[in-house]
């Protein structure tokens, strides 16, 4: 009379679904998370160290009226307490490996723009066009296409460093694969400009791109996308977990790439993926899908088997131990089927 495989078969596939991913590296903190990845239809991607590495390089200086050192050296300084991409590559171009002993205070750093500081005793702006526009400084058009970080000191425009960042290794198998599986629309939301977003977004074939956006930008495209989904779909925003929490938390599934170490990932993020190998994604969705099918199998295994063992049995036509046999034939059939999931 206990329709066991009914019972556990949902619960059993999605609990060891979570352990097939642990074992890859990739932390999902519920049930409820392998369902929404399972049901994901649109994916949004986050640029500068998810869909690229998130190390960049500085690839040339544009001083104006100063030497490349003092262009490099005053923007470093005011990034010094920067965790931002761009900020690491400034510092090490100029080998500023601590804060110790630097005159930087009043610091603020501005999300999708850039950051102000007090450097000795001058105010330095160090970010894009935005921000320093916002000022009322002018900038330069860069001299070659690339992102430009713009400096400017007590007001005055002072040149720009043009920085580049690579395509992760292995992100365009990465999203083939996912479309493969089923998510029917990328997306790739940058604050970078156009001009370095666009070949990209070819490279890769993401089928919506929005470039130059603020934080509150990218939230208002995000809430588009999730008033425009499905009933039965759902919308994943995958990032690196540094300053995306808004968006993690305003999605059916954030996923946090290179995880490991980050506290902010591990409190916005549904799935953290450990590393930066952009190849789990597919894993995890993968996963996912297979926990969600098996789980669907094992149920409706569980509810024939036992519907029809009872009313055979009832009816007389199935002995009493005939029906406990398929009855516990059906729940061992749906644990053997659920360690397809390794
Ligand atoms: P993405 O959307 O690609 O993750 P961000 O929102 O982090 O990028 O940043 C968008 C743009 O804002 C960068 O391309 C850069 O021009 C500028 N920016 C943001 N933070 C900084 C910083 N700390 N230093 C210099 N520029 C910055
Ligand atoms: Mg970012």
């Amino acid at each position: 009379a206990c329709p066991s495989a009914a019972v556990i078969s949902v619960s059993l596939a999605y609990i060891k679904s979570i352990g097939a991913a642990a074992k890859l590296g990739i932390f999902v903190k519920g049930e409820d998370c392998i369902e929404s990845m399972a049901m994901a239809e649109t994916m949004v991607f986050d640029k500068t160290g998810t869909i690229t590495e998130g190390r960049y390089v500085i690839t040339d200086v544009f001083p104006v009226n100063m030497t490349e050192r003092e262009l490099l050296t005053t923007a470093a300084s005011a990034e010094v307490f920067s965790r931002h991409p761009i900020a690491y590559a400034l510092r090490e171009a100029v080998g500023i490996r601590s804060a110790k002993d630097m005159k930087v205070t009043q610091v603020e750093e501005i999300p999708g723009r850039g950051v102000s500081a007090i450097v000795g005793d001058e105010l330095v702006y160090v970010g894009n066009t935005a921000l320093l526009e916002e000022h009322g400084i002018s900038c330069e058009l860069p001299s070659r296409s690339g992102a430009a970080i713009h400096v400017a000191i007590d007001g005055k425009y002072c040149g720009h460093i043009l920085v580049a960042d690579r395509i992760r290794s292995g992100a365009f198998d990465a999203l083939e694969s996912l479309r493969v599986q089923g998510i029917k629309k990328m997306v790739l939301l940058t604050g970078d400009v156009l001009s370095v977003a666009r070949p990209l977004a070819s490279k890769l074939n993401f089928d919506m791109l929005r470039a130059e956006l603020k934080p509150e930008d990218k939230l208002s495209a995000l809430a588009y996308l999730m008033s425009n989904k499905g009933s039965k779909s759902s919308v994943a925003f995958v990032g690196d977990g540094y300053n995306d929490r808004a968006l993690m938390e305003r999605v059916d599934v954030g996923i946090a790439m290179g995880a490991l170490g980050s506290e902010a990932a591990f409190m916005s993020a549904d799935v953290l993926v450990m590393d930066r190998d952009i190849r789990k994604l597919p894993k995890a969705i993968g996963i996912s899908k297979l926990a969600s099918h098996i789980s669907l199998e094992n149920i409706a295994a569980g509810i024939c088997v036992n519907l029809a063992a009872a009313v055979l049995g009832a009816a007389g036509i199935l002995s009493v131990t005939a029906a406990v046999i398929a009855c516990f034939a059906v729940s061992a059939a749906v644990l053997i089927n659920t360690l397809r999931l390794k």
